[in-house]
């Protein structure tokens, strides 16, 4: 089967009405391609600080995640620099010169390599640069690093007051904001820490993860990171919490959190990583593409790459390609396969075959195209434009 029969016999049973399909190959869709160099205004450059090793196989895997994203955005950025550091803290004095943006994904806590570093960064957020912060990196002891941390990216993992479970948070809307373009409603498991220590009345703060977290998340005896009686208070009245927010700040530089993260294996997810990605780009100052920054598909081979541990023996790869439902399965996930006749069969697309992603405007396209163009074109983009007649 073509992939263009595959997409089309795919979409015919969810569209039950009229369905008009308009196919633009190449010619029309060259623009859009060169488009997409042409969004991203301003060339920046991203540092990458990755932690060193953690938690064991799979598990706050620091450089494996940023070499992941360094990736996609080398890519998907034209003329991007991007840096990535192993093991903490670069030696080299002028590591972060001429950055735009500093992205930190280590441990946290006491044991945060921000903590000896504090003035730099405060030098740099004052010069415009903006920060980002992943998974146990947004965690900082309370006092002097907390102080900063409401300044460069509004809010922190404060212990006694914020908590780390273990739980599916499903997100279901997000806010009108770069940070968001293109990143579809997604649900996913992961250590989603909540209850931040945020600004005072989230001045200059915007929440771009919210759910409400179930009691089940608070089930641990109260501790440092488990429970206390201000999250039991705040869940039990219903409030909504936030697992990633964006600040913007005094200095005019950008700031972004993300609790998310501690199964590296999440990077997969394509709405996952693409919320990342867009922060990065928006805490630079960049301009975040119409669609979100378009990646294609990671497969569990690039996962599994550049990890700091080794494989243990009970590691069960298929278990994890089948639940991040990444590439290389048997049977392509969500996309139907039906014995409908096709409405509309194109040429066969093959890897030499250009053409574009498709856009925000057609989440359901987006689906597909994002699938398929991710499993069998990791280098080509494919697009097409679907107007449903109602
Ligand atoms: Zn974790």
């Amino acid at each position: 089967m073509s992939l263009q029969k595959t997409i089309v016999t795919s979409i015919q049973p969810i569209f039950k009405r009229a369905i008009v399909l308009t196919l633009a190959f190449l010619t029309a869709l060259t623009v859009n391609v060169c488009g997409l160099a042409a969004q991203a205004t301003g060339v920046k450059t991203i540092a990458f600080m990755a932690g060193h090793q953690s938690h064991g196989y799979g598990s706050h895997e620091h450089y494996a995640g940023c070499m992941i994203l360094a990736a996609a955005l080398r890519k998907a950025m034209p003329g991007y620099e991007v840096r990535v550091f192993k093991d903490g803290w670069p030696e080299d004095a002028d590591a972060f010169g001429g950055i735009d943006a500093l992205v930190m994904y280590s441990d946290g806590g006491n044991g945060h390599p921000v903590n000896q570093h504090l003035g730099q960064v405060d030098a740099l957020v004052k010069d415009g640069v903006g920060v980002a912060c992943m998974h146990y990196a947004v965690e900082v002891p309370k006092g002097d690093s907390g102080t900063k941390f409401l300044d460069w990216i509004g809010g922190y993992f404060e212990t006694g007051w914020s908590v780390n479970p273990h739980w599916t948070a499903k997100y279901e809307k997000f806010p009108k904001h770069p940070i968001t373009r293109g990143v579809l409603p997604f649900e996913i498991y992961d250590e989603w820490y909540y209850h931040m220590r945020f600004r005072k009345d989230m001045a200059h703060v915007t929440p771009i993860l919210s759910a409400i977290p179930p009691q089940a998340t608070l089930a641990r005896p109260d501790g440092a990171r488990s429970g206390n009686p201000h999250v039991r208070a705040s869940v039990a009245k219903g409030e909504v919490q936030h697992m990633a927010w964006a600040s913007e700040n005094e200095s005019g530089s950008r700031g972004f959190g993300f609790t998310g993260g501690h199964f590296h294996w999440n990077w997969g997810d394509p709405n996952f990583r693409k919320l990342v990605l867009n922060a990065i780009v928006w805490v630079a100052q960049g301009e975040v593409p119409k669609s979100g920054v378009e990646d294609p598909a990671v497969t569990l081979e690039q996962l599994e790459k550049n990890q700091d541990y080794n494989v243990p023996d009970n590691f069960n790869r298929e278990a994890i390609r089948e639940r991040l439902k990444l590439p290389g399965t048997k049977k392509a996930p969500g996309v139907p396969t039906s014995s409908v006749k096709p409405v509309f069969q194109s040429d066969v697309i093959t890897s030499k075959t250009e053409a574009h992603y498709g856009n925000q405007a057609e989440p359901m396209s987006n689906i597909v195209i994002r699938r398929l163009a991710g499993r069998n074109h990791p280098r080509n983009f494919l697009s097409f434009q679907i107007q449903v007649d109602a």
